[in-house]
């Protein structure tokens, strides 16, 4: 088995797929080592385990509401396109989705997920409670109420706590969003009017491939009122994010109102092949660098041309999740739809990092990155807070791997090698 990428392959480690909660326990606390499986769309070691899996789309779906404290609590390994789903035929609605909607709760909350935004945070934000099984077995329930020290280390945990069995997501009344696509927009005045062309829509991506111009995704609040920027020329038909792709699985773009979880992800619920052809790598920045970004990654055009499919610019709210690409910052990030060709993609990868390290990136968690373990913690200010909060919640390592090891300054988990001596780095295929 591997990952949707195919990437990274998980070797002999078996996969338990328990149908209650109390299985999960059983399982977790006779494992020496385990680690929770969502629908396997990170490209990155956060998946690894030299143990076993467990996956938890047997579990009972459920979407309880709660409309007086406007929450939902869902089972975590449910996807978002099917709490979307349930939550929008009762009238109620999510702040914001990823681009894909077929990925679990649990899996989006534990990496830092996001969509785009000015005023819209990462997945992870909306998370108000969690159930999780530690390492024993046992049931722990947080909030963000009651437990004020721990819950922000909580959420975006790469999986290292316990395994997330349920989550409460923050809920609003359903809305209605309608998506339009401008083309041939020079890159010259998305970098110049930044603030202008992210602030036209509820939602705004810029796709483009760092040559030539861009295309600007808009996704429009209809509740809200528009922004009147003139922005390249309208697109003539509906389009794939990667130039020249089939649009059948994409999201209505003709500007006609529809439910937010049909527009907001750029791809239709259920629409996503099983395997993906393509490898992903993206950079959180500070916002305030990007015009730097966008000279930086124009000069390195030609570099990107061979391997990158497409390049997308999003924005996002920073929040208070310790371990969030965001934390603490308002953030533009810089994701990068390489060819599937590892020896290739790496030094275009790392080649981008010598462009957008020094200015603050920090690398989406589930996706492909050059930078060490201790090169990523130096740019969490929570990052010693975090290790200690695992050492409280898991001091044997049982949801340890290979990549969360590298963040913790002098402890490994059983089975992992030594960070510092360790051949194979967690963005390497062979784990
Ligand atoms: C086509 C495509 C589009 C994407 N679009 C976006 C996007 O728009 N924005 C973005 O930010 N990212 C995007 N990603 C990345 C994706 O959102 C992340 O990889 C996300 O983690 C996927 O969720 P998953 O359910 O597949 O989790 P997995 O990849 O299966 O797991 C991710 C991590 O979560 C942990 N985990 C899973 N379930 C649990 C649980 N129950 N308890 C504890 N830990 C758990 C795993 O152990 C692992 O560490 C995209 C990826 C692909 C392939």
């Amino acid at each position: 088995m591997s990952n949707w990428a195919g990437n990274i392959s998980f070797g002999p480690a078996g996969v338990a797929r328990p149908d209650s909660v109390d299985e999960l326990r059983r399982i977790v606390a006779g494992s020496t080592r385990v680690r929770a499986l969502g629908t396997r769309h990170s490209f990155s070691g956060v998946l690894a385990t030299t143990g076993g899996f467990v996956q938890l789309d047997r579990l009972p779906p459920a979407v309880d509401i709660d409309p007086a404290a406007s929450t939902a609590t869902v089972t975590a390994g449910m996807r978002y396109g099917d709490v979307a789903a349930a939550l929008h035929r009762s009238g109620h609605a999510l702040a914001n989705l990823a681009s894909l909607p077929d990925i679990t709760v649990a899996g989006a909350c534990a990496t830092g997920t996001h969509g785009s935004g000015d005023a819209r945070q990462s997945l992870a934000a909306a998370v108000v409670g969690l159930q999780l099984v530690g390492p024993q077995g046992d049931v722990v329930e947080l909030s963000r109420d009651s437990d004020h020290d721990t819950f922000a280390g909580s959420v975006v945990a790469l999986g290292a706590l316990g395994v997330v069995t349920r989550v409460t997501l923050s809920i609003e009344p359903s809305y209605e969003v309608a998506q339009s696509v401008r083309v041939r927009v020079p890159l010259d005045e998305v970098q110049g009017r930044f603030d202008a062309v992210f602030g036209a829509a509820y939602s705004v991506s810029v796709f483009t491939t760092w040559a030539g111009d861009a295309a600007v995704w808009l996704k429009r609040r209809t509740d809200r009122p528009a922004a009147d920027l003139a922005l390249g020329t309208p697109a003539d038909g509906p389009l794939n994010p990667v130039p020249g792709a089939d649009p059948a699985p994409c999201t209505d773009q003709s500007g006609r109102p529809g439910p937010w979880h049909e527009r907001l992800p750029h791809i239709r619920s259920g629409t996503v092949p099983g395997v993906g052809d393509e490898l992903q790598s993206e950079y959180f920045l500070p916002r305030a660098a990007a015009p730097a970004a966008f000279t930086g990654l124009r000069a390195l055009a030609p570099l990107l041309a061979p391997v990158l499919k497409v390049g997308e610019v999003r924005t996002v709210r920073g929040d208070d999740l310790w371990l969030s690409p965001a934390y603490e910052q308002d953030s533009a990030a810089f994701h990068f739809t390489w060819i599937k060709d590892v020896p290739r993609v790496l030094p275009v990868i790392a080649a981008v990092e010598e462009v957008l390290a020094p200015l603050g990136a920090r690398p989406h968690w589930a996706k492909l990155t050059a930078m060490t373990g201790p090169e990523i913690r130096s740019r969490y200010r929570r990052a010693a807070d975090f290790q200690e909060l695992r050492d409280k919640c898991d001091p044997d390592g049982k949801f340890g791997n290979a990549l969360v090891d590298e963040l913790s300054q002098d402890r490994q988990s059983p089975g992992s090698k030594s960070p510092r001596t360790r051949e194979v780095p967690p963005w390497k295929s062979d784990f």
